[in-house]
Order: structure tokens, then sequence, then C-alpha cells
């Protein structure tokens, strides 16, 4: 299939991406011309690999070695609070957009989780020590929003930023 997006797609992913982050408490950034910029990258993904991977990262592989980069990804809302913005810059902090602040290169996040995987944190460890709780039911957690629910499987959606049930981790 042709690597063609359309103007149309364009303007309708990006009411769409605009109204899902009024409705949960994002801001996109202001530079409308560079936010359809980015859906264009997000579209253009899409149509290449079956899904809507980050724009601004290089994507190898299936849709299962790259769920963690699927727009929103896993790290956006790290980013947002260390930075004030994600990675591509396409979301940022109420901050960002009052002060007028101009985002700048960060640090890949999903580079540095490999690092982090190689030394257990002091967090590993504690939730390690929570999974011999006698838990009737296990937690899942939305890896997107961090939303946590305990049920016995992930629910299909999440109900706070609507990711699918894939995005979901067995947390305790
Ligand atoms: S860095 Fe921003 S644009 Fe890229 S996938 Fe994450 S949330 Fe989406």
């Amino acid at each position: 299939m042709a690597d063609i997006v359309s103007e149309s797609m364009i303007e309708e992913n990006f009411k769409e991406i605009k109204e899902d982050a009024q409705n949960s408490g994002y801001y996109l950034n202001t530079d409308e011309k560079f936010v359809k910029e980015l859906v264009s990258g997000i579209l253009t993904n899409r149509m290449r690999y079956g899904f809507e991977s980050c724009p601004c990262r290089l994507t190898i592989g299936k849709k299962e070695n790259n769920l963690d980069i699927i727009c929103p990804c896993d790290y956006r809302d790290d980013d947002i609070t260390e930075y004030g913005y994600c990675y591509c810059a396409l979301y940022v902090s109420e901050d960002v957009i009052k002060n007028n602040k101009t985002p700048k290169p960060i640090p890949d996040r999903r580079g540095m989780k490999k690092e982090k995987s190689l030394s257990e944190t002091f967090e590993d460890k504690n939730i390690k020590g929570m999974k011999c709780l006698d838990l009737k039911y296990p937690i899942f957690r939305c890896k997107v929003c961090g939303y946590l629910c305990a049920r016995n499987t992930p629910p299909e959606k999440c109900p706070i930023c609507k990711a699918d049930s894939e995005r979901f981790e067995k947390y305790i």
C-alpha cells in the first residue's frame, strides 16, 4: 500500500487527538502545523506497519515488540512530568503552554528502559515483595496512563486513556 496520507485524514485525526487530549486532561503543542506533521507521521506509520507507532522513533519488527511506542507511548507521562513535553513534543504540559516555553530535544526513555532492566531498582524490589500478598484478583496496570484495576483480565479499553487491552501489564 502506498504511504500516502491525505489532508482530510490528517485533519480528522488531528481533531480526534485534540478532543481526546482535552477530555483527558492533556495538552497538545500549540504549534498546529507542527502537530499536523506529527499526525501525518503517525498515520504513515499506521499504513506502513499496521499500528500507530511514534513518529520520532524507529519502528523495527512486529507490533508486539513495539507496543510501548504506539502513540501515546508508555513514556509520555514521565516525560511530561520531568521535561514538560513528550519525546516528540506532541503532548506538552500546561506550564509549557502558559509560559510559552519551546520544547528542546530530550533523551529517549525507551533506550533508558533497557539500561534499567539490567539493574533492579528499589521500586522493582518493593513490587516483588507485594506479589506475595494474597489478593483476590490480580492487579492490571495501563502502561499508558497508569490506571489500575483489580480483575481477572485487563479491560478491552482503558476507561481513562482508551488504550487497548494489549497495553496493560499484570502489575501484582
Ligand atoms: S513521544 Fe509523544 S508523539 Fe511520540 S509516541 Fe510518545 S506520546 Fe506519541
